[in-house]
């Protein structure tokens, strides 16, 4: 078979050969294959064959780079220039409780920046910021180009899902990698992440890279290697990217499951105490300061990073991020009320809490576990456009490193009456291990800033 002779032109099979052979493709080869899906002529199963060879043999920086250019060829370009003010984005490659960008796109748009964010679905075992969003009631997160750039302008923020005509090729990739195991892959996290964010129009990215057991990347090395690849790619396509490492060893915050990270969001904007149990939502607070300053940086709002928390720090204590918030949702046709009544998007039929039994110290988490235990409690899909139930999830009263007795409440589960209680609590015992002795638990910011 001719493998890589530029004048002839390869069918679909022979490039998903050339790929599984590691040879690497040209920009044409990617560009059919990839146009091919996007406009149907690919069928799923040669796509989803490229996706698994692309898994298993990697891809070239040129090839990397390629793609993400033919992936965000595949649809609209939107240019926000005529707006005034930088337009900063941040994304995180996903994880268990990372509600992080519902607080921090208010919080930086009222540092002065523009946040245009289009946000994803649950991947995998990981949540997804719009599952989140779409628990407050009437929030829209579909709104055609001239809205979402409108509101962008005025309100400072609008967070939306990746609407059907940015970067296509990406929405049937995800949908497809989502189902094909084929998620951990650094060319292919790379291209869907920043098709999106060129296609959107932002100049700049901040890049929440997460690492742990509940993380896509498990090991900082690859990690590392997957924010260099990213940053390499933004600047060739004139988008500056900052990545920051984060630990994803424990769920980030307290809760975990769409209306409950709502509720933990709202408590952190309005700077209040509201939830009863008094649990702490520390690392997530501190994560998103340390992002915020990240992108005002980026955005020259700031001239450096301590600059940029003070200023993040006072918008937060202020109301501002609050206010901005609610103008956002009211901006997105939500339901702003709502937002101060909890009860009317925290429907879960059944409340349980489950008590530790022995005497020790929070020492591991099975933190990919309990995204997947979300999943089979109906707050995440098995199959692609499932639907989910909003108000399922958990909230931790302990967390890595924390001191249990008998009796200390571990966790409360929000469950729907369908879902035997029994078999949750076995999964959750196993999947938090106390021990005699203590561990310190791990430090949030692997890498504050990727070098
Ligand atoms: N987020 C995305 O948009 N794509 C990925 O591949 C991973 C996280």
């Amino acid at each position: 078979m001719p493998h890589d002779s530029s004048s002839i032109q390869l069918s679909i099979p022979q490039i998903i050969q050339k790929k599984r052979d590691e040879i690497p493709l040209t920009l044409d080869e990617i560009r059919r294959l990839v146009m091919g899906v996007v406009q149907g002529d690919v069928p799923d199963y040669q796509a989803s064959a490229f996706l698994m060879a692309t898994y298993f043999t990697g891809m070239t920086f040129d090839e990397t780079a390629n793609l993400t250019r033919v992936m965000v060829d595949s649809g609209e370009r939107y240019d926000l220039s005529k707006f005034k003010g930088a337009k900063v984005d941040k994304h995180s490659t996903g994880g268990i409780g990372d509600k992080v960008s519902i607080i921090l796109g208010p919080l930086a748009a009222a540092c002065g920046l523009k946040v245009p964010m289009m946000a994803g679905r649950g991947l995998g075992h990981t949540g997804g910021t719009i599952d989140k969003l779409e628990a407050i009631p009437g929030y829209r997160v579909v709104l055609e180009k001239d809205e979402f750039t409108r509101i962008v302008n005025e309100v400072g923020c609008a967070i939306i899902s990746q609407s059907a005509k940015i970067a296509p090729a990406d929405r049937k990739f995800y949908a497809l990698r989502d189902v094909t195991a084929t998620i951990e892959c650094i060319p292919l996290i790379t291209s869907s992440i920043l098709s999106k964010k060129i296609a959107e129009g932002a100049q700049g990215l901040v890049m929440d890279i997460k690492v742990g057991n509940g993380a896509f990347m498990k090991g900082k090395t690859e990690a590392m290697t997957l924010a260099k690849t990213m940053r390499a790619v933004a600047k060739k396509a004139g988008v500056e990217l900052r990545a920051t490492l984060s630990n994803m060893d424990q769920p980030l915050g307290y809760a975990a499951g769409n209306a409950l990270e709502i509720y933990e969001c709202i408590e952190v904007m309005k700077n209040d105490d509201l939830n009863p149990y008094q649990l702490s939502s520390l690392d997530l607070k501190e994560l998103t300061i340390h992002l915020c300053a990240q992108m005002l940086e980026v955005g020259k709002v700031v001239k450096n990073i301590a600059e940029g928390r003070k200023l993040a720090i006072a918008k937060l204590q202020d109301g501002s991020a609050w206010k901005k918030f609610k103008d956002m949702v009211k901006a997105q046709g939500g339901d702003v009320e709502s937002l101060e009544q909890p009860w009317k998007y925290m429907k879960a039929d059944k409340v349980i809490e489950i008590k530790c039994r022995k005497k020790g110290y929070v020492t591991e988490m099975n933190t990919e576990g309990l995204g997947r235990l979300l999943i089979q409690m109906g707050g995440g899909r098995n199959k692609v456009g499932e639907p989910i139930d909003h108000s399922v999830g958990i909230f931790f009263h302990k967390k890595l490193g924390s001191m249990t007795k008998p009796d200390d409440t571990l966790v409360t589960v929000f469950l729907n009456s369908n879902t035997d209680f029994s078999l949750i609590e076995e999964q959750i015992r196993e999947m938090i291990k106390i021990s005699a002795s203590k561990k310190p638990a791990p430090k949030l910011l692997i890498e504050a800033n990727v070098k």
